[in-house]
C-alpha cells in the first residue's frame, strides 16, 4: 500500500493515509452500529416479555391482546385488567391461617388456627360458614367436623370488613366405593345461589336479573360467592379427569372496576360498540359474584374442547352458558361461550333442557332504554 502512495501514475489506485483511515473508520462505525442494533433489538425483546409477565401476576388474569376477540360484557383488557381481575377468591384477604386445607374423616373435627387478622379485624369479627353442611360443618370458632364424605369449602370472614374473606378446602374422606362414584356422576344437586337481601336487586322467580334492562347499585359489592366458587372448583375437577383445564379467568367485579374497563371501551370503540360487549358499570353480571369468566374469555376459546364440554356439563354443577349462540338480540350480548352464571343445577338443567335463555325463562327484556 505504500508503493502506491506516491503513484501518481495511477491515481485510480491510490489510497492516502487519510482516504485509509477514513475507511477504517466507516468500517468501525458501521459494525458499531450493528451492534449497538442487535442490543436494541435484544433489549426490546426482553422489555416485551416483562411487561407481559408483570401484567399476569396470577394466574386467574387473562390478558387480552387484540380488541377483535374481546367481547364480554365486563371484559378485561391489559392495563385496566389486571387491576380490575387480580381477585384470586381464595387469596384475597389479610387473614393468615396456620392451614387452608383441612382433611377428616366423618365425624372428626378440626380447626384451622387465625395467625394474623385484616387491619381493624379482631377475634370477635371472625365469621365462619360453610359452602356445604351437608359435608362438613363449621362452628362460630372455626371449629369444623365432617358430615358425610366429598368436598367443600369453609369460608372465615371478618365482621367489621365483610371484604375479607379466606376460604379453606375441606376434604371429607369416605370409604372408596364413595371416591369411585363422585367423579362421574354429579348428582348431587347444586345449590340454589343465596338471596342477597340487599335493596335495589331485582329477583324474578327467586332468580336475581342483571341485564341492560335491571342494574345492580353502585355499592354493591358481594365479592366471588363461595358457593359458585366451589361448584366451579367441583366443575373444574371434573374436566381435569377428563384431560382438560378450566381456569377463572375472572370472576368478581365491581361496579368501580366495570366503570373503567367501559370508559376504556367507549375512548376505544365507541359507545354504541362498546354496548354489544361491554356491559355499562351497573350492569355488569359479574357484579354480582354468580359469574365467572373460563380460561382465556376470548372467540378462540370457543373452539377449545373445553368449551364443548363446558356446553354439555356447567347444568350439572349449576352454571348455565349466559350469552348463547343465537340469542344475541334476546341477551343484548354477543355470543359468550366461556362467561357461566351460577344459578343451581335445578335451574340451569331447566335451561339446558329447553335450549332458554335467561330472558326468555324469566319473560323479560334486556336493553337500555
Ligand atoms: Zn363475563
Amino acid at each position: 500500500m505504500d508503493n502506491n502512495r506516491y503513484d501518481s501514475h495511477r491515481p485510480r489506485k491510490r489510497v492516502s493515509r487519510k482516504t485509509l483511515r477514513r475507511r477504517q473508520l466507516t468500517a468501525l462505525a458501521v459494525i458499531a452500529f450493528l451492534v449497538l442494533l442487535f442490543v436494541l433489538l435484544v433489549a426490546h425483546a426482553c422489555s416485551d416479555g416483562g411487561k407481559k409477565d408483570g401484567g399476569k401476576k396470577n394466574n386467574s388474569v387473562t390478558t387480552i391482546t387484540t380488541a377483535a376477540t374481546t367481547t364480554d360484557p365486563a371484559i378485561t383488557t391489559t392495563a385496566v385488567t389486571t387491576t380490575a381481575t387480580l381477585t384470586d377468591p381464595v387469596n384475597k384477604s389479610d387473614f393468615k391461617l396456620d392451614k387452608y386445607s383441612v382433611f377428616l374423616e366423618v365425624g372428626e373435627s378440626d380447626m384451622p388456627r387465625v395467625q394474623a387478622y385484616p387491619d381493624g379485624t379482631e377475634e370477635a369479627d371472625e365469621r365462619w360458614s360453610s359452602g356445604d353442611p351437608t359435608i362438613a360443618s363449621v362452628d362460630n370458632i372455626g371449629n369444623i367436623t365432617g358430615v358425610k364424605p366429598g368436598t367443600c369449602y369453609v369460608t372465615l370472614r371478618s365482621a367489621s370488613d365483610p371484604e375479607q374473606e379466606v376460604m379453606i378446602k375441606v376434604t371429607v374422606r369416605g370409604d372408596s366405593t364413595d371416591d369411585t362414584a363422585s367423579p362421574q356422576s354429579n348428582t348431587a344437586e347444586a345449590p340454589e345461589p343465596p338471596v342477597y337481601d340487599t335493596e335495589g336487586l331485582t329477583y324474578i322467580e327467586g332468580v336475581l336479573i342483571v341485564n341492560k334492562t335491571y342494574g345492580l347499585p353502585a355499592t354493591f359489592s358481594p365479592g366471588l360467592e363461595p358457593i359458585c366458587y366451589q361448584q366451579f372448583q367441583a366443575m373444574s375437577g371434573a374436566a381435569a379427569k377428563e384431560g382438560l383445564s378450566l381456569y377463572i379467568g375472572s370472576g368478581f367485579r365491581s361496579y368501580h372496576d366495570q366503570e373503567l374497563i367501559y370508559d376504556n371501551y367507549v375512548k376505544e370503540d365507541g359507545a354504541d360498540m362498546a354496548d354489544t360487549y361491554s356491559a355499562r358499570p351497573g350492569f355488569s353480571e359479574h357484579q354480582t359474584g354468580l359469574v365467572i369468566d373460563c380460561n382465556t374469555i376470548d372467540d378462540a376459546f370457543g373452539a377449545t374442547p373445553e368449551a364443548a364440554w363446558l356446553a354439555e356439563h356447567a347444568h350439572e354443577y349449576g352454571f348455565i352458558i349466559r350469552y348463547p349462540q343465537g340469542k344475541e338480540d334476546i341477551t343484548g350480548y354477543q355470543y359468550e361461550p366461556w362467561h357461566i352464571r351460577y344459578v343451581g343445577s335445578k335451574l340451569a338443567t331447566k335451561l339446558y333442557k329447553s335450549g332458554q335463555c335467561l330472558e326468555e325463562y324469566l319473560k323479560v327484556d334486556s336493553n337500555y332504554d
